[in-house]
Order: C-alpha cells, then sequence, then structure tokens
C-alpha cells in the first residue's frame, strides 16, 4: 500500500471518528513493532512445548498396564506426578538459553513502553523500584503462568483417560513398548504440542501485559489520576473490547490491583485476579454482558462462569480494567485526567498540551 493512500484511509477514518488515528498515535509500541516481538516469542515457546520426552510417555505407560480400571488410574497419584513432571519439563526447556529471549523481550517491551510514555508525557524517564520490581516479576513469573495454563485439569483427566485406551489396545495387540510409545505420542502428542496459534495468544499476553504494567507505572509519575480504555474499533473488534471503549478508571487502584497481582502465589489464582472476559450471546446477539470466571473452591471452573455488566464502575474491583482481558486483544490505555497538584516543574510542558482528546466519545457497536 502506498503512503498516499494509507494517509487517505487515515483522513477517511479520522473524519469518521477521530479514535483510530488518536490511538494509532498514542500507541507507544506500534501494533508491528509488537506483532514482530509475538512471532519471536511464539515461535520459541511453540518449540519448548514440542520437548516432552520419552521418559514420561515410558512412565505413562507402565502405569496403564498396571492399572485395572480407568478409576484406579485416575486414582493414583501417580499418574499426577507424572502429568506435572511432563509440565515441568516444558518449564525446564523454557529456561533454556531460548527462554532468556523471551524474557529479555518482556523487558524491552516494559522499558521502551516506558521511555516512549516519558516522551509523550514530557517528564523525566526514571526507572524506580516498582519498575525493576515489576521487570523482575515479567522475569520470574511469566514461565510459571506457561506451565499452569498449559493443561487444565480437565484436560488432564482426558489425556489420562485416552492413555488408559491406548494401553488397553496395546495389551490386546500385544505391541512392543518402543511401538507402544510412538502410539502413544502420535494420539496425544497434540496435548502436550498445541497449535502455534495457541503460543500466538500466550506470547502476545505477556507483552501486553508487560506494556499495561509500564503504562500505568508512567501514568502515575506523570501525575496523571484516571486512564481511560481505548479500543482499536475496527471491523476485528469484539463486542466485549467495544463496550468498554472510553470507559475510565483510576490509576492508582489499577496500580494497587497490579501490585496485589504481583504478589500472588498461586499462579492459578491469576486467572481470578485478571479473569478474560468472553460475550455474552443470546441467539447469536451479543446481551452487552461479560461472562468471567468466578473464584471458586470447586474444582470445575466452567460452572462458575459470573455475568457482568461491562458499564459497572466495579469492573475495576473484579479486574477487568487493564488489557488483556482475553487472547490477543488489542486494546491501549491513554491518560485521561491529571491532579492538579502535580509539581508543574517536573513537566516540560502545560498539561493542557499533553492530551487534546477530550472529544473523544464511546462508540456504540
Ligand atoms: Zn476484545
Ligand atoms: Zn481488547
Amino acid at each position: 500500500m502506498s503512503q498516499k493512500l494509507l494517509k487517505d484511509i487515515d483522513g477517511l477514518l479520522f473524519s469518521i471518528g477521530g479514535e483510530w488515528l488518536l490511538s494509532k498515535a498514542i500507541n507507544p509500541l506500534s501494533n508491528e513493532d509488537l506483532q514482530s516481538i509475538e512471532i519471536k516469542v511464539a515461535t520459541i515457546l511453540h518449540g519448548a512445548a514440542s520437548k516432552v520426552g520419552d521418559e514420561e510417555l515410558a512412565a505413562f505407560i507402565s502405569m496403564v498396564m498396571e492399572s485395572k480400571s480407568p478409576e484406579d488410574l485416575l486414582a493414583n497419584p501417580k499418574i499426577t506426578k507424572v502429568v506435572e513432571k511432563a509440565f515441568g519439563t516444558i518449564a525446564l526447556s523454557m529456561s533454556s538459553k531460548d527462554w532468556k529471549k523471551v524474557q529479555k523481550d518482556l523487558k524491552n517491551v516494559y522499558i521502551r513502553t516506558k521511555q516512549l510514555w516519558s516522551e509523550k508525557l514530557k517528564i523525566v524517564s526514571s526507572f524506580t523500584l516498582q519498575d525493576e520490581g515489576a521487570i523482575e516479576y515479567l522475569h520470574e513469573n511469566s514461565q510459571f503462568w506457561f506451565k499452569n495454563t498449559f493443561l487444565s485439569k480437565d484436560k488432564q483427566a482426558l489425556v489420562v483417560e485416552k492413555m488408559r485406551a491406548i494401553g488397553e489396545d496395546a495389551k490386546a495387540s500385544g505391541l512392543g513398548r518402543k511401538e507402544l510409545a510412538q502410539n502413544i505420542e502420535d494420539k496425544l502428542g497434540h496435548y502436550f504440542n498445541p497449535d502455534y496459534p495457541y503460543w500466538n495468544v500466550q506470547a502476545s499476553s505477556m507483552l501486553v501485559r508487560a506494556r499495561t504494567v509500564s503504562t500505568l507505572r508512567s501514568f502515575s509519575e506523570a501525575g496523571c489520576t484516571t486512564y481511560r480504555w481505548i479500543a482499536m474499533g475496527d471491523e476485528r473488534t469484539c463486542p466485549i473490547c467495544g463496550s468498554l471503549d472510553g470507559q475510565e478508571w483510576s490509576v492508582s487502584t489499577a496500580l494497587k490491583h497490579v501490585e496485589k497481582e504481583m504478589s500472588l502465589k498461586d499462579p492459578e489464582d491469576l486467572k481470578y485476579s485478571s479473569p478474560w472476559v468472553y460475550p455474552e450471546m443470546k441467539n447469536n446477539e451479543f446481551t452487552g454482558k461479560g461472562l468471567i470466571y468466578k473464584k471458586s473452591t470447586e474444582k470445575i471452573q466452567k460452572a462458575n462462569m459470573e455475568v457482568v455488566e461491562l458499564e459497572s464502575t466495579s469492573l475495576s474491583d473484579i479486574g477487568v480494567n487493564c488489557p488483556p482481558i482475553h487472547g490477543n486483544c488489542r486494546c491501549v490505555l491513554v491518560a485521561s485526567k491529571f491532579s492538579k497538584a502535580f509539581p508543574q516543574e517536573k513537566m516540560l510542558v502545560s498539561q493542557d498540551n499533553i492530551y487534546k482528546h477530550k472529544g473523544h466519545t464511546p462508540r456504540v457497536f
């Protein structure tokens, strides 16, 4: 596409809404920028996932051979151990040299976002202890999230069930250990090696999270008290992100939430502290509401989905106030209101000149 044509499209979009150009202009990392890093990260993760060893398979086989019934298998704590060990292998390969590259990318996205926002907000770019804490957190915990989101408990049970069927088959046909291992790998390999798009979503979410935390810290340092949610507004924007477009929340509340999240010990809790939101549909029509995971002691999570009002001001209480709120969420945050008490000498220009997007109105979908 020629530069002129691109300009015309921007001009056209601007005359219709203005938000598109605005979000492009104020988004510190361009989507192309973020995308190229995403592809790199996803490729590495995809590679790491395919490194589950044969030992785990062999251990599975002997247990399957020894068990008398499916119940017997599922009740076997050794099975859970093997599944966990398989996850451990993946986590281990993620901590290899390749994984270091992923961590470096995460760190870079954080730092670059911070620098670019400092330029835009005309404040002196500085790295505080909190920034270091955030980078450390991204560094230390990202592979942990993967390990845990890799296979749900339901899927683990499904794998065990399939293993049993393969074992029974082998017993009947008298397959050797090696052929059996091959058989298992063929039939179950995809459970441990999900598709590339899966890793793409994981990579993108991790980077968007890094960008969000860094953005919020920059806002706080610039004396910005509230921020605004901006959805991309193109045809790929989902109804949920569309309904959140233009909503505002407090910077300090969001930062408190981020800090709380960073102190979580169990990665499973991340699902509830910053849940992903799914559109609630009735007769294929979006109801204007979202479905989120509800924290519960019960094991089956699907039954614990809760309907939330997307316009509700309490969205921040349940952690739905920062992107990403689902896979491939492309939403961004912009500074909205600034504290009057904020010392002007810390800023290089007056607050009035920083953001002129008051004409922004929430889009109706
Ligand atoms: Zn969306
Ligand atoms: Zn979004």
